[in-house]
């Protein structure tokens, strides 16, 4: 073939068109794929993101909870929008157990006064009548949470807290910290099992409690978040306590805990005192009377905690 002949030109233009059809074509199939691994790159993004929507729904959720406020939406139920179109949608197979453990959500009442809420857990004790006996001749109303062997073995004295006006929340069952916080379905069912036993043998439904250990400790680092979550859902507020007694102590002495106590409450406003009602707090008892008066003397008016009190919790941002 000679270049410059008719041959030599027919062959040049063949190429040329066949190299307009094959770039364009090569280039196309080329961004065609590059596209498809982008716009799933794009998906999974999107879906990351919803899931960190979720994560942070809920953690302002438990941080209104935590300043007082309640939720209008369940926590779960955010989650679980959030996850509507995801393939990882997660499964609260707990939220579906024990349908009659829900209180009605309250609403916060306000305060400003110098409020003092002596709590007793772990009761009640062979000193519960004791406890009784002082509260009543102060007139002071004070709240008790209560755990299971203890109740069953003193039915009566739950009677004689109610009688007297005073508040019953749920502290646990077995209060064995392994294993009430070996799960949400294990803390569950404890905690409903001890509410079942204070509807019926007061007639009073509960509608506050205290965590074993308070609401964050060494055994349940892993899922309180979730227990939390689970109770706020079915309307549940706890209450830890920013002023310790320490009465339970190995060698506590009577002027210890009232020291403890007064000394915690002067830089607090409203103060949720931690004590004792056990076989071996005989010091909290005698302890009781110069507590009282002390608090009184710090400006201190006294009542029970119900549900419609500001919770005082720890602090579990990390
Ligand atoms: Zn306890």
């Amino acid at each position: 073939m000679k270049i410059g002949s008719v041959k030599f030109f027919k062959v040049v233009i063949l190429s040329a068109i066949a190299l307009m059809i094959i770039i364009p074509l090569v280039l196309s199939i080329v961004f065609g794929v590059r596209s498809v691994t982008l716009s799933r790159g794009i998906n999974e993004l999107a879906q990351e993101q919803n899931r960190m929507q979720a994560m942070l729904t809920t953690q302002e959720s438990l941080l209104r909870l935590t300043s007082g406020e309640r939720l209008s939406q369940p926590i779960a139920d955010n989650i679980q929008d959030t996850y509507a179109n995801s393939s990882s949608a997660p499964s609260f197979e707990y939220q579906t157990l024990y349908a009659n453990l829900y209180s009605e959500i309250p609403s916060i009442k306000k305060t400003d006064d110098r409020v003092a809420y002596l709590t007793f857990d772990d009761g009640p004790s062979a000193n519960t009548l004791r406890v009784l006996e002082i509260l009543d001749k102060y007139k002071i109303k004070a709240t008790f949470f209560v755990t299971g062997p203890s109740s069953e073995a003193h039915p009566d004295y739950l009677k004689a807290i109610i009688d007297a006006g005073h508040t019953i929340g749920v502290h646990s069952y077995s209060h064995k910290y392994d294993a009430i916080y070996a799960s949400v379905d294990a803390y569950l069912a404890d905690f409903e099992k001890m509410h079942t036993f204070i509807y019926k043998t007061t007639g009073v439904f509960p509608e506050i409690f205290r965590f074993p250990g308070g609401s964050v400790n060494s055994y349940n680092s892993y899922l309180y978040e979730e227990i939390i979550s689970e109770m706020t859902r079915r309307g549940f507020p706890y209450y830890d306590w920013n002023v310790s007694s320490g009465d339970v102590s190995l060698g506590i002495t009577r002027q210890d805990i009232i020291a403890n106590v007064l000394k915690g409450s002067e830089k607090q406003n409203r103060s949720i005192i931690l004590m004792h009602d056990r076989l071996d707090t005989e010091n909290t008892v005698s302890a009781l009377p110069d507590i009282i008066e002390g608090l009184q003397a710090q400006g201190y008016t006294f009542a029970p905690i119900t549900s419609d009190v500001r919770p005082v919790t720890f602090n579990y941002r990390k």
